[in-house]
């Protein structure tokens, strides 16, 4: 027997009202953003359940694709079969068969009063049928399996709880953040957490060339690929960085010149940021990863910005981190080597407790706001989408 449709229930919904309402309609509309190659789904969004009238489309499929929308807390198969009890138990057979559980319980609820059995003959009924053809037992206070029964005049809908969702917010509903992206292992991982809350990602990344390498650009590419599935358009906006590093590492002694560096990056962030709507910066800093990630370093770093910055992964461990980046399959492209000529800004000693007085002095050194703007100017925007792979456009 075919799925005749899903039951989509929602993610954290503690909000009333309004919120309830914007939330249920954000989800919607990205479940049939993320679905728009079924067309045959018809959609019936409900103050309770989304439910996905399948007409044929493919269950395995759709599955797959809910799994990575945020916002859903689970969703299941719906069985829909003629209101009569030989059929009711057969398919109620069939649903706990290929379940997987030990213990299992049944609830009816009759909606359709002349049906000719009570709810509590039907759920024995079809306990009976069950107890009587497999190795199932009866629980009634915490089942494995818990089918639920709908009749209604017209059908009989049959279901057990199913498949987790991603959990979380709809992508969307708290706006828009901008992630500075490295291509290395954190970022993307980070940039996967701030969707799954809700917020819709923009990225920026900082290039070097020729000391960084074309290849970067590429993986980073590569890894929104693979983050579309959370997000099926995501836009990244690459800055010349060459120049105003160069001039960083002319001025600042070296155990300053990531502290320095980093402070224009973050400068240059907000500024993409304002011009964009994004509400937050994001990064993939981790508390004591490196010596600009201690927190005198944030402290020193994050003064220059009045933007809230979220560091989804400041209290993780690399192994987690690791773990949650093979997970969203962005680790083998993060692993991938590539020639990287960037030697020259890779200072020996890093301070890992930078001063106002000395960042002061270096930066009333040189006109970095003129760098600044020119980097601005010359931003590569690129958007990356699910099918159409990417297209490039200067601003
Ligand atoms: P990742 O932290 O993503 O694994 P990484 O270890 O090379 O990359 P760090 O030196 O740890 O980068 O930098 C901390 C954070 O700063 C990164 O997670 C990223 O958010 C941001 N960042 C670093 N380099 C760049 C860059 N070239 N462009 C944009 N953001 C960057
Ligand atoms: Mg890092």
């Amino acid at each position: 027997m075919q799925h005749e449709m899903i039951m989509i229930r929602y993610g954290e919904l503690s909000t009333k009202g309004k919120n309830k309402r914007d939330f249920i309609n954000q989800l919607a509309r990205n479940i049939k953003e993320g679905l728009k190659n079924f067309s045959k789904i018809e959609y019936q969004v409900r103050h309770d359940h989304i439910y996905l009238i399948l007409h044929g489309e493919d269950y395995l499929s759709i599955a797959t694709r809910l799994k990575d929308i945020s916002g859903i807390a689970s969703f299941s198969p719906v069985y829909r079969v003629k209101s009569e009890m030989e059929t009711i138990l057969e398919t109620s057979l069939m649903i706990l068969k290929e379940a997987k559980g030990k213990t299992f319980k049944v609830r009816t609820k009759r909606a359709y009063k002349l049906f000719p059995l009570i709810s509590d003959e039907i759920n024995r009924a079809v306990a009976t049928k069950i107890l009587k053809n497999t190795d199932y037992k009866v629980d009634v206070h915490n089942p494995d399996v818990l089918l639920q029964i709908t009749i209604r005049e017209d059908a009989t809908y049959l279901f057990i709880e199913g498949d987790k969702g991603a959990g979380g917010y709809p992508l969307g509903i708290q706006g828009k953040g901008l992630m500075m992206i490295s291509g290395g292992i954190d970022s993307p991982v980070a940039t996967y957490l701030m969707m799954k809350r809700g917020i819709k990602m923009e990225c920026v990344h900082f290039a070097s060339p020729p000391y960084t390498s074309e290849a970067v650009i590429d993986k980073i590419k590569d890894i929104l690929r693979k983050l579309n599935r959370f997000q099926p358009e995501i836009k990244l906006y690459i800055v010349p960085f060459t120049k105003l590093q160069e001039e960083i590492y002319r001025v600042a002694k070296e155990s300053y010149a990531i502290t320095i560096m980093r402070r224009m990056m973050y400068r240059i962030s907000e500024r993409i940021a304002t011009h964009h709507n994004d509400l937050v910066i994001c990064n993939g800093e981790s508390i004591g990863q490196v010596a600009s990630q201690t927190l005198k370093s944030i402290r020193e770093i994050e003064n220059v910005v009045t933007l809230p910055v979220i560091r989804p992964l400041a209290i993780f461990d690399k192994v987690d981190i690791i773990e949650l980046s093979k997970k969203i399959e962005t680790y083998d492209i993060s692993i991938r080597p590539y020639e990287d000529c960037c030697t020259i800004f890779d200072p020996k000693n890093p301070t890992t407790q930078p001063k106002k007085e000395t960042i002061d002095k270096i930066e009333a050194s040189f006109d970095f706001e003129a760098l600044i703007s020119e980097c601005l100017l010359n931003i590569k925007t690129i958007v990356i989408k699910e099918e159409s792979g990417f297209e490039d456009k200067f601003l």
